[in-house]
């Protein structure tokens, strides 16, 4: 199939950026329905108001009710419509964007989403999760495009707890180790229909990963200081615009598999997506037999801003054999993206791989000591 490129329609990226958002805004829509949590809407929705009406844009603020399902995604819609919005504003974390994108999908309306933490590399992606309404996944919802414009203001990045920037370097960690398998084996990737990734999906990604290390530590440091640096600037272009056009473009392997079985244990649930991505990561090199130096890498590196190396990093201490096996068998389950790898791959393989990369993690602490 041909290569295909997607993206969205426009990244905005700085300090203030919030305030610009009416200028943006004005390109697609008059009447403007924004949906956020109740601490995104009391931080930000001042902001938006005045920006938008400055451009001439009246808004409706909806307060989202925590969880991204078919339920809440038709009642905002409702709303929407009642309030003849044309454009969707999402703000905040993963699943009132999830919502939001999947209302503007549903509604066929251009969509603007401002995240306030960066934790994923979701933002810029054209997929929603949809969830029950107890907070169980669903389903993935594919959606007609990518958003209309991705708004990031830095200011408010650096506002949210250190911990979410790294758990969205410890996805974007994986962004170009999988998208490298992908490559490899030339499987067809999902997420843009079958289409091969372009060159400029594989250089993105090879300078997320680039990043990542030249910009990390300093990043999670200035975060902690609660200001906006080079570096944080950096980070978060990696995890949300390099990150998320690479992985989308470039595909899922290993890692997003093995996080996907840890979550069947109740030990790692308070653990965020990238935080058990990123020890996926790990696991995943192990099971592809890449070097001990680039294990090494990807290990200090992870070390160095604070993410998982070992399963008891993730809150599972001394797992019993039934559980490490119920995490691979999830893992290798039908349409998981692991199958990307470029040899076949089993459940067998994959708690291997899971034990190892837990015992050099295990041993890289101990060697600290
Ligand atoms: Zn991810």
């Amino acid at each position: 199939m041909s290569r295909m490129l997607l993206a969205p329609g426009r990244y905005v990226q700085g300090a203030g950026a919030i305030k610009e958002i009416g200028w943006h805004t004005s390109r697609f829509g008059t009447c403007a329905m924004v949906i956020g949590g109740n601490t995104a809407l009391s931080v930000c929705g001042p902001d938006i108001e005045a920006s938008l009406a400055e451009k001439g844009i009246s808004c409706h603020l909806e307060s989202f009710r925590g969880v991204s399902s078919q339920q809440e995604i038709r009642r905002l819609a409702g709303i929407t419509a009642a309030n003849r919005g044309d454009v969707i504003i999402a703000l905040g974390g993963g699943a009132s964007i999830d919502a939001g994108k999947a209302v503007a999908h549903e509604m066929k309306l251009p969509v603007v989403v401002v995240p306030t933490v960066i934790s994923t590399d979701a933002p810029c992606s054209a997929l929603s999760v949809v969830y029950s309404e107890s907070g169980v996944f669903e389903r993935y919802l594919l959606l007609r495009k990518n958003p209309d414009c991705v708004l990031v203001d830095t200011t408010l990045v650096v506002g949210a707890p250190a911990r979410f920037l790294v758990a969205g370097m410890g996805d974007a960690l994986a962004t170009f180790w999988e998208s490298d398998t992908c490559s490899r084996s030339g499987r067809p990737n999902p997420l843009t229909g079958g289409g091969s990734p372009t060159l400029a999906a594989g250089a993105l990604s090879r300078l997320c990963y680039e990043t990542l290390l030249e910009s990390g530590v300093q990043a999670k440091l200035a975060v902690e200081k609660q200001v906006v640096t080079p570096a944080v600037d950096a980070i978060i272009e990696a995890n949300t615009l390099l990150s998320g056009l690479s992985s989308e473009n470039g595909g899922h392997a290993g890692a997003h598999s093995i996080h996907n079985g840890l979550t069947t244990l109740p030990a790692v649930k308070q653990r965020l997506h990238g935080e058990k991505v990123a020890f996926g990561v790990i696991a995943q090199l192990v099971l592809e037999v890449r070097s001990s130096p680039v294990i090494k890498e990807v290990q200090d590196f992870c070390y160095s801003v604070g993410l998982p190396l070992c399963l008891e990093d993730l809150d599972c201490v001394n797992p019993t054999t039934e559980e490490l096996r119920q995490v691979a068998i999830a893992a290798v389950a039908e349409g998981e993206t692991v199958h990307a790898t470029w040899f076949p791959v089993t459940a067998v393989m994959v708690e291997a791989a899971i034990r190892i990369a837990d015992a050099l993690g295990t041993r890289y602490k101990k060697a600290l000591l």
